[in-house]
């Protein structure tokens, strides 16, 4: 029994966390009712497929969804409040953590000036520049979870305006000049669990607005994982950066081309450095980082 209920929670620990209870419940019902393991694997099973088929349907509708969302009426992505066409209202706009603090140009850690980062002059990384909306702190990454882990896509929408946002107030900004923009893509196993790369949803969203570059510049294809990366929360930085050196390949030649790298939350940068690295390689001469959330 032990055994079988193992199985379910830790060997797919980013399944989402409802997902599990719902399949725990239903697995503890099926233990009362007959008592055995055999019976808790069965319903465990029946729940699974619950899932995928309600999932597949989710699925089918998504497009509209995301279509007509655009023209309903918004709500602040943080408090919910009704906010007009912006995505957050003006007191979450007001006290967005981090929202105005100066940053490193190159790796946007908090630093006293908007020039390089005492770490980026010693050792420059592969990308150019990084822009981030905020910092990775309540409330922001509250949404941010959410939409990955409790599959809320709609968030994808207002943390995509929120990006935008960021990168018209920037003074010098980059994007103008980019030629491609490409999501930091998810591990096969993830995507087909997840049932969508938030990166990308966040990229599609940012690409909407009539300032910013034409949404035919999006292209997930480009970059690609190596291979399935250990879970990278588990590890130490120094292993982080061994098990994401090589962690992505560009698919196509990229010579003279300047690119926008999009991504959700940039903790250490290592992720964002695998895929500089693996763009550059294809002959990308610049590679500019557009982040919604960043530890501080
Ligand atoms: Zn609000
Ligand atoms: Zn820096």
């Amino acid at each position: 029994m032990s055994i079988a209920s193992g199985a379910i929670i830790t060997g797919e620990s980013y399944r989402q966390p409802g997902e599990i209870e719902l399949m725990g419940l239903m697995g503890l019902i099926g233990l009362k009712a007959t008592g055995t393991a055999a019976s808790f694997a069965k319903v465990a099973g029946q729940a699974r497929r619950w899932i995928g088929q309600r999932r597949r349907e989710w699925q089918r509708h998504r497009p509209l969804a995301e279509a007509f969302g655009h023209f309903l009426p918004r709500r602040c992505l943080l408090c919910e409040t009704s906010c007009g066409t912006s995505p957050l209202c003006p007191a979450c706009e007001r006290f967005l953590p981090g929202a105005r603090r100066p940053r490193c140009l190159i790796c946007a850690r908090p630093w006293q000036t908007s020039e390089r980062c005492a770490g980026c002059r010693d050792a420059p990384p592969a990308y150019d520049a990084t822009v981030v909306a905020a910092d990775y702190a309540p409330p922001l990454d509250r949404a941010i979870t959410a939409l990955k882990f409790a599959g809320q896509i709609g968030l994808a929408q207002g943390l995509g305006d929120l990006l935008a946002g960021a990168l018209q107030a920037e003074r010098d900004s980059p994007v103008p000049t980019l030629d491609r923009f490409v999501p930091i893509p998810l591990a096969a196993p993830r995507l087909a669990q997840r049932g969508f790369n938030q990166s990308q949803l966040i990229a599609a969203s940012m690409l909407r607005h009539a300032s910013m570059p034409p949404a035919r510049l999006l292209h997930p294809e480009i970059l690609v994982r190596q291979r399935d990366t250990v879970a990278q929360s588990l590890l130490l930085w120094s292993a982080r950066q061994a098990n994401l050196d090589h962690g992505f390949v560009a698919t196509t030649d990229l010579a003279g081309l300047r690119i926008g790298v999009v991504d959700d939350v940039m903790t250490t940068g290592a992720t964002l450095q695998a895929a500089a690295l693996a763009l550059k390689a294809a002959g990308a001469v610049k590679v500019v980082n557009l982040v919604v959330a960043r530890t501080a």
